[in-house]
């Protein structure tokens, strides 16, 4: 058996690991490859939603959001979006 390394990238919605190796959920946005761990994640990418999250301040300000609404309503599934 091949020694085989595993490669992941960070699913940007949810933060979950997803291996790039056959990975199912792709998309390419200005250049870049984007792993996604399910289709729901990939919907709210190509929604435009919080991956396309500004840097900075405010940024900063929707990671806060995020958190305490994980904090509020518990963290079921993938969320980071509302
Ligand atoms: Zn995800």
């Amino acid at each position: 058996m091949p020694q085989m390394i595993q490669r992941t990238e960070t699913c940007p919605i949810c933060r979950m690991p997803v291996k790039t190796d056959g990975a199912e959920y792709v998309e390419k946005r200005e250049g870049r490859l984007y792993f996604f761990c399910a289709p729901g994640c990939r919907d709210k990418f190509l929604a435009g939603a919080c991956c396309a999250k500004p840097k900075g301040r405010w940024g900063h300000f929707l990671d806060r959001l995020a958190k305490a609404n994980a904090k509020e309503f518990g963290t079921s599934g993938p969320s980071c979006c509302n």
